[in-house]
């Protein structure tokens, strides 16, 4: 098994060196060709207008899409999170700024939701699905999920009830960035759940 994660941009390193720490092999993807053997992907976090427009520049936007549709598993954190949602709310760019999304999990996510005084911090999030005990998660100009469409099971809330966490399909999304952590488990959870749901499906023949 071998994950792509994506290096146009942002922190794609450090989810490089914690799925080494997980024993999973793992490839930087700059262009589409990279994409080639790849058994899932990870959107890391950064900026998301500039991953975009990169996205679209190198043309992996629609090779992502592709693959997607044929069932390859993605993970975004942060603005990886933004950039698999279909639309943004308010704070989502500027006029005349275009923000390029891939539009694979059917979010609305609403850009540097925490405003400038609370734009970074630290908390800790109940996520059954992933862990049965509370998981540390670095929120740093973090978006949140305004709105969910029917397909997405919502898998960790902030107190206030916004989602910061969600799955659909084969598609993962967190606000937060579990690879500044030194807790492996959403990285855990993508590559034993996910990722090897996927690869098993794949081995039976549902997976072209
Ligand atoms: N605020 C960034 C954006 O809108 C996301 C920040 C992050 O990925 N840590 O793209």
């Amino acid at each position: 098994m071998v994950i792509g994660v994506l290096a146009l941009q942002g922190a794609f390193a450090e989810h490089v060196r914690v799925l080494a720490r997980l024993g999973a092999a793992a490839r930087e993807v700059r262009l589409p060709a990279d994409l080639d053997g790849m058994d899932a992907l990870i959107i890391p976090g950064g900026e998301s207008t500039t991953i975009g427009k990169l996205l679209v520049l190198t043309e992996l936007d629609n090779a992502i899409r592709a693959r997607a549709a044929t069932g390859m598993p993605i993970w975004g954190t942060c603005a990886g999170m933004i950039l698999l949602g279909r639309n943004l709310g308010d704070s989502g760019s500027r006029v005349g700024e275009p923000q390029p999304l891939l539009g694979l999990m059917d979010l609305r996510v609403r850009r540097n939701a925490f405003g400038s005084q609370l734009d970074s911090f630290e908390t800790t999030l109940k996520v059954p699905a992933v862990a049965d005990r509370p998981v540390p998660a670095i929120f740093i100009r973090a978006p949140v999920i305004e709105e969910t469409g029917p397909g997405v099971e919502v898998l960790a809330r902030l107190p206030d009830g916004h989602p910061v966490a969600a799955r659909q399909g084969r598609c993962l999304a967190t606000a937060f960035h579990p690879e500044l952590t030194d807790d492996l488990a959403f990285h855990r959870y993508f590559v034993e759940v996910v990722v090897a749901e996927a690869v098993a499906d794949g081995r039976k023949g549902g997976w072209t």
